[in-house]
C-alpha cells in the first residue's frame, strides 16, 4: 500500500481494467489513483493535462473544427469483499469481478486506452478530444467532481458530443430523465378521538392526493427516436399522533421522474397541477430536490455519426446521470459503457470479458473517422 498504481496504456483494455479495480477508490479516497491517471496522461506526449482536486483532465489541441468529450468516474461504491479482481469462466463466459468492474473502471479503461492511442504526438483523430476523470461521483452531488470541473474549468467540459462512460451494456442511452421530488404537507386540528367531531383529520386530507397518483396516467415521450416513460409516485407517507388522536399533521413525499422535454420548472408546475386540489384546500407543496433531464440530441452530426459507429439504435436513459452536467451548457450527452448496469454497487458486480474490446474498437472507428 502506499506505492502509486501503475497505469500501462499500452496493455490491453482487460489488464488496464484489472489494474484500475486492484487500486481501490472508494469515494473520498480517489487521490492515489488520480495521482496515477495523471502519471499515465501526462507521460503519452501530446495531451495538455490539467488537475482539479482529484479529477484529472486531458485534451488534445489539434485544431480540429469538433472536439468529442469522454468522461467517466474514478471512484467506487464501498469494496465489498471483492478486491481484488478475479477472473471466472460461468457459462463459458469470462467474467471479471471486482468492486467498480461494471461502473465504471471498464469503461475508465477504454478511455485510458482512447487517450494512449489518440494522445500521441502526430497521431491523427478526426475530432480533437477531451477526457474527464472525476472523483466523487457515487456520494452527495456536492462533492461531485465533474460539477466542480464545471465551476472552475468550465472551458475543459465544451465539445460537440460528451460521451459518458457509465455501464450501459454497450448500448447508447442518450440523454436522461429529470427527477423531482417534493412533499405535499396538510394540517388538521387535534381532538380526543373518542369526539372526534372537534377535529379536523390531516392524514384524511390526504385523501384526494392519494386518489390522484392512483389514478395518474404517466406519458411516455418520444425523442430522437428514444422513449422517455415517466413515473409519478408516492414514495413515503407519515402522520399519527397516538391510537387515541386525530392526527393535526400529515405528509406525502412524491417522485416524479420526466421525460427531458420537461425543464425543472415545467416539472413542478406539473406536480403542482395533479395536487391542486389539495394546494386549493390548503396544503403545502414544497420541492425538496430537482434535477433537470437531458434531452437526447441524436440530430446533431456528432451524436447521428456516433448511433452509427456503435450500430444499434440507441434506447432512453431513464435514470438520472451525470450527462445531465453537460445538457446544462447545451452540449448533446449520451451514456456508452461496457458494464452492467443491474450489477452496479452489488456484491457480485463484474463485467463480461468479451464486451470490453467492442466498445473500445466502435471508439476508435468513430474516434479516427473511419465510419463515416
Ligand atoms: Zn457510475
Amino acid at each position: 500500500m502506499g506505492a502509486l498504481p501503475e497505469l500501462d496504456l499500452s496493455a490491453d483494455v482487460l489488464t488496464l481494467t484489472r489494474a484500475l479495480v486492484d487500486a481501490p477508490s472508494v469515494s473520498g479516497t480517489e487521490e492515489p489513483l488520480a495521482d496515477a491517471v495523471e502519471v499515465a496522461l501526462r507521460a503519452v506526449g501530446g495531451l495538455e493535462v490539467e488537475r482539479v482536486g482529484n479529477s484529472v483532465l486531458a485534451r488534445t489541441n489539434l485544431g480540429l473544427p469538433s472536439r468529442i468529450v469522454l468522461a467517466g468516474h474514478l471512484d467506487t461504491v464501498p469494496i465489498a469483499d471483492n478486491v481484488p479482481s478475479e477472473l471466472r469462466a460461468v457459462d463459458g463466459a469470462e467474467r471479471l469481478y471486482g468492486c467498480g468492474t461494471s461502473d465504471m473502471k471498464s469503461g475508465d479503461a477504454v478511455m485510458l486506452r482512447l487517450a494512449g492511442r489518440f494522445g500521441v504526438p502526430g497521431a491523427e483523430p478526426a475530432h480533437d478530444l477531451t477526457f474527464v476523470f472525476y472523483d466523487n461521483e457515487e456520494v452527495e452531488s456536492v462533492k461531485n467532481g465533474l460539477g466542480r470541473v464545471a465551476r472552475e474549468k468550465r472551458g475543459w467540459l465544451y465539445g460537440d458530443l460528451a460521451i459518458l462512460m457509465e455501464p450501459t451494456d454497450g448500448e447508447i442511452e442518450a440523454g436522461c430523465q429529470g427527477t423531482l421530488r417534493a412533499r405535499l404537507e396538510t394540517k388538521g386540528r387535534r381532538a380526543h378521538s373518542a369526539r372526534s367531531w372537534l377535529g379536523i383529520n390531516a392524514i384524511h386530507g390526504l385523501t384526494g392526493a392519494v386518489t390522484a397518483l392512483a389514478a395518474y396516467r404517466p406519458r411516455e415521450v418520444e425523442i430522437d427516436g428514444c422513449t422517455y416513460r415517466e413515473g409519478l409516485n408516492a414514495v413515503g407517507i407519515s402522520g399519527g399522533v397516538a391510537g387515541n388522536v386525530i392526527p393535526d399533521e400529515a405528509a406525502l413525499t412524491v417522485n416524479f421522474r420526466y421525460a427531458p422535454d420537461r425543464d425543472e420548472d415545467a416539472a413542478e408546475a406539473h406536480v403542482r397541477d395533479v395536487f391542486a386540489e389539495a394546494i386549493a384546500d390548503g396544503a403545502s407543496f414544497t420541492v425538496t430536490d430537482s434535477a433537470g433531464g437531458a434531452l437526447p440530441g441524436l440530430a446533431e452530426p456528432a451524436a447521428a455519426a456516433f448511433v452509427a459507429a456503435v450500430g444499434r439504435p440507441a434506447r432512453a436513459k431513464l435514470g438520472w446521470t451525470d450527462v445531465a452536467r453537460f445538457a446544462a451548457f447545451g452540449i448533446p450527452a449520451v451514456n456508452y459503457g461496457p458494464g452492467d448496469p443491474t450489477l452496479a454497487h452489488t456484491r457480485e458486480e463484474h463485467v463480461l470479458v468479451d464486451r470490453l474490446q467492442p466498445a473500445e474498437d466502435a471508439l476508435i472507428a468513430y474516434l479516427s473517422g473511419s465510419s463515416a
